[in-house]
């Protein structure tokens, strides 16, 4: 077998890898770069199954990197999507407090977006909150004007058609099944092709901890997936909601919750929940694979993961199963909703990294390797944040501008 030679290969195309590699060859336009995905079209996993939301950064903790490349990200996202005619919503959101007990909650929120330098956020009183959306119901409100909603398999094909433009192989169709160690870099082999790469990032998504470890990084979290259900509203309820309408988030997780999503399509989404998968892309419910099961069966995070979630697991469980479940979550915050505005409904599965002790991993996770950098958890906000998180990625992969940057003229850890 004939490898081909790259100076970066990025395992991955959704938007983090597309974003990765165009951040790299932006700093190296010398360098030779591929981008490999396993499957036929870039963005087919999370990037093409997720809400289209663009994140104003209102939920992370102060100094996290979610709170910094949030925003950083939200920026260079919105500004390449202007530049390429991309389609934004710029819709805004309401965090609905459903009863009493939540307002203090939405205080902490509040109180996190003015840390994390999140301007025009407003809190909304009962009768504020029914005048700014008649239908909703809750306790209280944050206004949160800057919250878009994008179309975000556009920019992962544009991203694609940009680099391919730049000379960057965007190759489609090419798993990464084996690694071996060369005395410059890698050798990746995998659906019967054979490419070597000076350097590797790892941008695998929901198969990000199975390609650190091929490539000998075996790091302590471990991805689970977590399935997230989307029901497709009706007409009827499409017209009465124009904004995205979140619930107030439970503190111990990182995720949001069911909540009311405009597409720039038009539609009108609820959802996602999140509920435990037993497979890496069980998009479907009752799919099972026997060699997720057995990862985690040996994986010492699963008994606590489910001794701390067990009751949450349950309800998300439920929430997958019960259409009348699903439809209790969407009355909290819209008491109008009937059966019959259920329609058509979809999946995606988020990649959440888990530690050895069960607690869901809260923050971006970055893990060096050996001439080798691997993403190991980009959950929600990774797609606003994809711009940053690139720049944040070339940046630990030591990668500076050929013409000179920061660390002097072109160096690098390669
Ligand atoms: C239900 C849901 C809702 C979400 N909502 C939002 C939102 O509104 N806003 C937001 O900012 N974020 C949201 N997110 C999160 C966001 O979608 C992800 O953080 C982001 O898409 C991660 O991008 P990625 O490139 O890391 O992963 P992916 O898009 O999953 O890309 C990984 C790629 O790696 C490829 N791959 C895997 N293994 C291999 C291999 N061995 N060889 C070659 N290729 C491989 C896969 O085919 C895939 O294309 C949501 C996610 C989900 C699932």
């Amino acid at each position: 077998m004939a490898g081909e030679r790259f100076d970066l290969v990025v395992v991955g195309a959704g938007i983090v890898g597309l974003a990765t590699a165009r951040a790299i060859r932006d700093r190296r336009p010398d360098w030779s770069v591929a981008v490999l995905d396993k499957e036929p079209r870039v963005g087919a996993h999370q990037t093409g199954h997720n809400s289209g939301v663009v994140h104003s950064g209102v939920y992370y903790k102060p100094g996290s990197l979610k709170a910094r490349l949030c925003l950083e990200g939200r920026a260079q996202l919105l500004a390449f999507a202007a530049q390429e005619r991309i389609r934004v919503g710029p819709v805004g959101k309401l965090i609905v407090a459903s009863n009493p007990s939540e307002l203090a909650t939405l205080g902490e929120l509040e109180r996190r977006a003015a840390q994390n330098g999140v301007t025009s956020v407003r809190r909304l009183d009962v009768a504020a909150l029914a005048m700014r959306l008649p239908g909703v119901a809750g306790a209280g409100a944050l206004d949160v004007p800057s919250a878009s909603i994008i179309d975000y398999p556009a920019v992962a094909h544009r991203l694609a058609e940009r680099l391919a433009a730049a000379g960057v192989a965007v190759e489609t169709g090419s798993p990464i099944a084996l690694a071996d160690r060369t005395d410059d870099g890698w050798r990746l082999e995998g659906g019967g092709r054979e490419r070597r790469a000076r350097y590797v990032v790892n941008c695998a998504g929901l198969e990000a901890d199975l390609v650190a470890e091929a490539m000998g990084t075996r790091s302590p979290i471990e991805i689970v997936p977590f399935r997230g259900d989307f029901y497709h509203l009706s007409p009827r309820l499409r017209a009465r909601v124009p904004c995205l309408v979140y619930p107030v988030p439970d503190p111990e997780l990182p995720f949001l919750g069911v909540h009311l999503t405009p597409t720039v399509d038009g539609e009108l989404l609820a959802g996602p929940n999140a509920a435990l998968a037993l497979a890496r892309e069980g998009y479907r419910r009752g799919q099972w694979e026997a060699a997720e099961l057995a990862r985690m069966a040996m994986f010492p995070g699963t008994v606590g993961l489910a001794r701390r979630y067990g009751q949450f697991a349950a309800r998300e469980w439920m929430r997958s199963w019960s259409r009348a479940t699903y439809l209790a979550a969407i009355r909290t915050l819209w008491p109008d909703a009937l059966p019959e505005d259920l329609g058509e409904r979809t999946s995606g599965v988020r990649a959440q990294a888990v530690r050895p002790d069960g607690t869901l991993e809260d923050d971006f996770v970055f893990v060096r390797g050996e001439r080798a950098l691997h993403v190991l958890n980009a959950p929600s906000p990774a797609a606003t944040a994809s711009f940053a998180i690139a720049e944040r990625v070339a940046d630990a992969a030591g990668v500076t501008r050929a013409d000179g940057g920061a660390g002097g003229p072109g160096r690098t850890l390669i």
